[in-house]
């Protein structure tokens, strides 16, 4: 409260309190812990690619202001990737636009297209920036609930008709987010359809924030956008930092027809501006890299998943495998636990393991009250050691 008895942080922002991510890590640093809660790799990205920009720095290129869209090389490498692997054509000079990260092209695309009181359909549970980003935007966040089953193996759903009967003539937009985190559920081409068909039918827009799109090891990443009807209504977000394991560089993009990615620039010119030019370089290049670098990326993923779901059941936890992504969630009731963020708050003191609680990921935080999520972007032995002390629970 200030001397005139107002709280300091206004009211759109009160309920949102210090993300999860730095909570637990700092949590993990104070307690010596192994951190499987925050999500990020504990080896670098290709040594090309950091020597690419330590070049980029020496060269003086990117050391000031790079264009506020992005460097050329970068929008071009982006449209290229787009191309290669997903068969979309953008236009780098009107369809592509570099942002600090896929967090800030997810706060500039909603900035740009709410208006106060529009509804934003979201995949609950989610990634934590969405609600926050919805509310500076003055939207009106509608979850929609992935929804666990056990049945024939521990899975998420979505429900084609929950999401229909989510719609509303206030619905302005629908925030998808497949691979999905923290659940690791992929988006089949089915589903995807259905999401497509409302989009048209009801004349929505589609922000599809797509930053795990390399980290599937079952099924494929379809890319709503490359649906029929949706170029033209979808904003696509993904990031360098989950994809070449650099996810302190920051360096995201958005592609989307010309008017969309218009729309979003004009809110990211004035959150940022431009964000660090030398990596805009480097990442650049890295798009570039052989097809053997994002199938190994893949496979060894893959590897550390099925190392830490074998470990994790072995524990006793009900483990929904995910399918991309790389996070895995647990229902720790098998365990005699019922709530997940206290589990999480004891795990560092009873066994030195840093998990993140998924009811943070939830408005109605009840329906993922006893699922607690461990990532496994780790070295192998840190995994394995992490498992060794998950037992003494
Ligand atoms: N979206 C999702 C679903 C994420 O998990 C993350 C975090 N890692 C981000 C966006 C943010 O990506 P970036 O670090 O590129 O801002
Ligand atoms: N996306 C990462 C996660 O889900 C963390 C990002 C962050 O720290 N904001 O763990």
């Amino acid at each position: 409260m200030t001397a005139t008895g107002r709280p300091l942080l206004n009211r759109r922002l009160a309920e949102f309190g210090t993300t999860v991510f730095a909570e637990m890590s700092a949590l993990a640093v104070a307690t010596g812990s192994i951190n499987l809660g925050q999500g990020f790799p504990d080896t670098d990205g290709p040594e090309s690619v950091r020597e690419a920009a330590v070049r980029a720095l020496r060269d003086g290129r990117g050391n000031q202001y790079p264009p506020g869209p992005g460097i050329r090389e970068l929008r071009a490498a982006v449209a290229g990737h787009q191309r290669r692997f997903h068969g979309l054509e953008y236009d780098p000079e009107t369809e592509v636009l570099v942002t600090a990260g896929a967090t800030e092209a997810i706060a500039a695309a909603l900035l740009a297209l709410v208006e106060p009181g529009d509804e934003v359909i979201a995949l609950e549970p989610y990634y934590d920036s969405y609600a926050a980003c919805v509310a500076l935007a003055g939207g009106v966040r509608v979850p929609v609930t992935l929804r666990p089953t056990t049945d024939p193996a521990p899975a998420y759903r979505l429900d084609p008709d929950e999401l229909r009967a989510a719609v509303t003539p206030r619905t302005r937009l629908l925030l998808l987010n497949t691979p999905h985190n923290p659940t690791g559920t992929v988006l089949g081409r089915e589903e995807l359809t259905a999401i497509a068909e409302l989009a048209v039918e009801r004349d929505l827009l589609v922000v599809t924030d797509e930053v795990y799109e390399h980290l599937v090891f079952d099924g494929e990443h379809v890319p709503i956008a490359s649906l029929p009807g949706m170029r033209e209504r979808t904003v696509t977000i993904s990031s360098a930092g989950k994809t070449f394991s650099f996810t302190g560089w920051k360096v995201g993009w958005v592609t989307g027809t010309p008017e969309l990615v218009a729309a979003v620039r004009s809110a990211k010119q004035y959150l940022t501006y431009v964000s660090a030019g030398p990596f805009q370089y480097a990442v650049a290049e890295a798009l570039a890299l052989p097809d053997d670098y994002y199938t190994t990326l893949r496979e060894d993923l893959r590897a550390k998943r099925d190392l830490l779901v074998d470990g994790l059941r072995a524990v006793g936890l009900t483990v929904y495998r995910p399918a991309g992504t790389y996070f895995v969630t647990t229902d720790i009731r098998p365990l005699g636990e019922k709530d997940g963020v206290a589990f999480c708050r004891a795990l560092p003191e009873r066994c030195g393991v840093v998990a993140v609680p998924n009811a943070v990921f939830y408005d109605r935080a009840e329906e993922g009250a006893h699922f607690v999520r461990f990532a496994f972007c780790k070295r192998e032995e840190v995994l394995r050691e992490a498992v060794e002390r998950l037992r003494r629970l």
